[in-house]
């Protein structure tokens, strides 16, 4: 290792972004090189993502620059994609360049599992980021300009979301509130509009509390979505959806939220995954590689029975950022490493304007209150990685 050890992050997601600030808190000068890697010169808050998604909200409130976030005189910020991690040379290679490292974090968040179902990955849109939002915003609208064009083609105005996990029940209730709205702008008559949302698991939102589930329920039906519970997505054509037993829905917009793998950059480097994320050790480091650590949906954490891993949640990458930045400064300095331990503080979901459900601190909650915790959730992140002066610029907008 040279004398000044080099830490190099990966994605600057919710995993990325705790590290390094937590790293350029803790770390004494001349300590460590600390070099954060990132895509875009913007963090997106990904949790933000299903309202520019349906164009309840503009797609510009969803990100923030990296550069109000970190201190660039103590990270070095460098905008670029990677695209092979070398574990054996301890390199990273980037689309224009290469990067060594003694300590490598790898947080650059997940990828959409497709299962392996025909034309999914060709066909399908789904919300992953700033781009990906403003591109199902985009071709959402078109929908309602093209069907003015070819008034037969009601197809134009059927739009489908694969999966009722929280993802697809967070964007079905922006898009129940964004329709009414483009009906209007369009002229368009609102019962031609069909929301169809296709669940292949016998409940919306498996595993969660089935009181809260059938309230969700009720009031995306409300608002005029139509649930196909038990129903699974078998292909995916230019023209539509087929599911079950080979029944074809025809639809120009198909969303697809069944769910997130790791990065395939991971599995490509060699380092050992199970469904494309990283079975980590109790310091959050992949096996056999006792200098790389990984957060975030790449990675694999079971609870503490050892029986089911946690879902990925930005919620849980946090924690991890912040048990790895311990770690890392640990072990620079020889100290001994800390176990990462999972606060589960609950989940909650929005449904469209003033509505949500969630499990928080072992309560319930419904309605407005529960809308008004998703809102006192996302002041707080905000809070965490930029303080007062980023909930006034941007709290007003989640
Ligand atoms: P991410 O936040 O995904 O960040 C990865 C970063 O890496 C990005 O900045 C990306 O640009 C960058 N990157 C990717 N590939 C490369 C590359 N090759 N080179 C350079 N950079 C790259 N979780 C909750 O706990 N609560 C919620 O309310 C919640 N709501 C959600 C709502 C939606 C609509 C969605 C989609 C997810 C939600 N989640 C929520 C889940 C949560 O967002 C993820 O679990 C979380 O973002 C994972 O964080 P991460 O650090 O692993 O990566
Ligand atoms: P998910 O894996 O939680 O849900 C995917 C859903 O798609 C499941 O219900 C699954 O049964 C269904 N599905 C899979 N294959 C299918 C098929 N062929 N046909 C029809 N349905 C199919 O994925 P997600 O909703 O994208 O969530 C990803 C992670 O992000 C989760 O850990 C989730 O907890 C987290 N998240 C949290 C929040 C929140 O806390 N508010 C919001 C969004 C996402």
């Amino acid at each position: 290792m040279s004398s000044i050890p080099k830490i190099v992050i990966l994605g600057a997601g919710y995993g990325g972004v705790l590290t390094s600030l937590r790293l350029q808190k803790e770390l004494n000068y001349n300590e460590a090189d600390v070099t954060l890697v990132n895509k875009h010169d913007y963090h997106y808050i990904t949790t933000h993502l299903h309202m520019p998604a349906a164009g309840t909200d503009n797609p510009e409130n969803a990100r923030v620059n990296i550069s109000k976030l970190i201190d660039e005189f103590k990270i070095d910020f460098v905008k670029s994609t990677v695209v092979q991690i070398r574990p054996q040379d301890r390199k990273v290679i980037l689309e224009d360049g290469t990067l060594s490292y003694d300590y490598l974090i790898i947080g650059l968040g997940g990828e959409p599992e497709t299962f392996g179902i025909p034309g999914l990955a060709e066909n399908a849109m789904n919300i992953r980021s700033i781009n990906s939002v403003r591109l199902i915003r985009e071709h959402i609208e078109y929908q309602f300009a093209r069907f003015k064009r070819e008034p037969h083609r009601t197809d134009y105005l059927t739009f489908i979301v694969g999966g009722a996990g929280f993802t697809g029940i967070e964007f079905l209730g922006e898009l129940a509130d964004r329709i009414p709205e483009l009906c209007k702008q369009f002229d368009v008559d609102p019962a031609l509009v069909k929301i169809i949302n296709i669940e292949a698991a016998p409940t919306a939102l498996p595993g969660f509390d089935p009181e809260l589930v059938e309230y969700a329920v009720q009031v995306l039906q409300k608002k005029g979505v139509t649930f196909r519970i038990g129903t699974a997505v078998k292909e995916c054509t230019p023209d539509g959806v087929v599911v079950g037993e080979g029944e074809e829905i025809k639809s120009q917009t198909v969303i697809w939220t069944g769910g997130v793998r790791g990065n395939r950059l991971i599995e490509e480097a060699g380092i050992e995954t199970m469904r494309g994320r990283v079975k980590v050790d109790e310091f959050l480091r992949a096996p056999g590689h006792e200098n790389i650590y990984i957060l975030g949906d790449n990675s694999l954490v079971f609870n503490e029975e050892g029986g089911r891993p946690y879902p990925p949640t930005a919620q849980i990458a946090m924690q991890q950022g912040v048990n790895c930045a311990h770690n890392l400064v640990a072990s620079i300095r020889n100290q001994p490493l800390k176990s990462f331990v999972f606060h589960n503080k609950g989940a909650v979901a929005s449904l469209g304007k003033g509505e949500a459900i969630g499990v928080a601190f072992g309560k319930k909650y419904k309605g407005r209150t529960a809308a008004l915790l998703k809102k006192a959730i996302d002041l707080r992140y905000l809070f965490i990685i930029g303080g007062i002066p980023l909930v006034l610029r941007k709290g007003k907008f989640l």
